[in-house]
């Protein structure tokens, strides 16, 4: 069966025939692809076509694909039982191998997803504090539950649905949304706001609006408005820990959160959330306090088995520096398309994310994301695929480089780039 008879048969049993939204390819138009199986940057479609990956599982996978350490834990654990529901040594040895990553993590509670960190997080942050109020920036995806649809990115951008249906206004209103890099706004809301905003959740570096970077002095601000509010500031750091560098944000621009989720590279491609923060914070969650919060299947033996292998495999000497090479090598094989078809795109890039933009300088923000030309990204998007380059279905998403995007991948996406930026000039000039 190809991709199209596939589609056609999920699409009368699956919503949308997708189990997460951004995959239906709503925002670019075309039959989704149907994926066979994939090895280092490659992915193998249902069609019989092999694709150099820039969407990579939208994050989880900075090794490659099926990285044969990763591999080799998982086949090696499940042999032993697939779940127990008791506690076992790996994961402990991931909370301590966390814990030294990131030095605001001394304690950590592991859940299956990143929606489920964040809003645990969210939970602990307003038990914690004794206030029900919560700071997002327009743009910032953090999961979806019901706080956190508001005015969210990713898909929820994508599909146009600024909040969804189903989010009761009361629990909406608690969340108030700020403009990212923004630190005048989230000054005002917090004093129109006083004493009661428990947290300010951040992606620090912003990832589901398409790459959006920090501006200078943004996260330190953050910090001591957190401070002098007694807010709690709280990193989601699903895309950036151990992404933008092996302590994620944090280390990357020097600024302590009190509460940082975790989830996508900290289980190595099978499904794991995290979230910690100090004990006397972290000792609020059941059983050790009060704060409700668990899960059968939650520090999963397999998830926790790929996740520690992909992380001791990043531990290693140098691992940083290629990471980087090959993010930076990426964006500039886009780069030079755009120039080379006299396209206006800006490509913004940290260590290996990276967001091709239609706009003539990086947006700061959501507006500024917003005004890219997404009719050309999708373009850009089915020329790349035409060319064997599978870019993420969407404008608002990152692109993500690995360990195995190598000089014979960033060939390949440099010249698929050539010919696809020159089909977006091209009819830029029939319009
Ligand atoms: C992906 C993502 C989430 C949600 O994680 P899931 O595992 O998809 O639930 C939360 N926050 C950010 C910043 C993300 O990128």
């Amino acid at each position: 069966m190809n991709s199209e008879e596939l589609y056609q048969r999920a699409l009368k049993r699956i919503p949308g025939g997708v189990n997460s939204p951004v995959r239906a390819f709503g925002a670019v138009g075309g039959t989704p692809r149907f994926a066979r199986r994939a090895r280092g940057a490659r992915l193998w479609d249902e069609d019989g076509r092999e694709y150099v990956d820039l969407c990579m599982s939208w994050g989880p996978l900075p090794l490659g694909h099926a990285h044969p350490e990763v591999v080799e834990a998982v086949c090696r654990v499940a042999q032993d039982g697939t779940s127990f529901g008791v506690a076992t040594a790996a994961e402990v040895e991931l909370a301590e191998l966390v814990a030294r990553a990131m030095p605001s993590v001394p304690m950590l509670r592991l859940v299956c997803s990143g929606t489920e960190a964040v809003m645990s997080a969210v939970r602990l942050a307003r038990a914690a504090t004794g206030r029900e109020c919560v700071i997002k920036f327009a743009g910032g995806y953090h999961g979806h539950a019901d706080s956190m649809l508001v005015q969210a990115g990713s898909g929820a951008l994508t599909g146009g649905v600024p909040s969804s249906p189903g989010v009761p206004a009361a629990l909406a209103r608690l969340t108030l949304v700020c403009r990212y890099n923004d630190l005048e706004d989230v000054a005002r809301t917090l004093q129109e706001h006083a004493g009661k905003v428990a947290a300010i959740l951040v992606e620090p570096v912003a990832g589901n609006m398409g790459l959006v970077t920090p501006a200078a002095g943004f996260l330190p601000g953050l910090r001591r408005l957190a401070d002098r509010s007694g807010a709690l500031l709280v990193f989601d750091e699903v895309i950036t820990g151990f992404r933008v560098a092996w302590g994620g944000a944090q280390e990357r621009y020097g600024v302590r959160a009190d509460l940082t989720c975790l989830g996508k590279v900290i289980g190595g491609g099978l499904p794991v959330g995290a979230y910690g923060g100090r004990p006397e914070l972290m000792r609020q969650m059941s059983p050790a306090g009060p704060v409700y919060q668990a899960g059968t299947l939650a520090g999963n033996p397999l998830a926790v088995a790929a996740g520690l292998a992909t992380l001791r495999v990043l531990q290693r000497d140098g691992v940083w520096a290629e990471l980087e090479a090959a993010g930076t090598a990426l964006a500039a094989a886009l780069r030079e398309g755009a120039l080379a078809a006299g396209v206006a795109a800006s490509v913004v890039q940290l260590g290996s994310l990276c967001t091709p933009f239609f706009c003539p300088s990086p947006p700061r923000d959501l507006d500024g994301a917003k005004a890219a030309d997404t009719a050309a990204y999708a373009r850009l998007f089915h020329g790349m695929l035409d060319q064997g380059v599978y870019l993420p279905p969407a404008q608002f998403e990152c692109s993500f480089g690995s360990l195995a995007h190598g000089p014979e991948e960033v060939a390949q996406v440099a010249c698929a780039a050539r010919a696809a930026f020159a089909g977006v000039a091209a009819a830029a000039r029939r319009d």
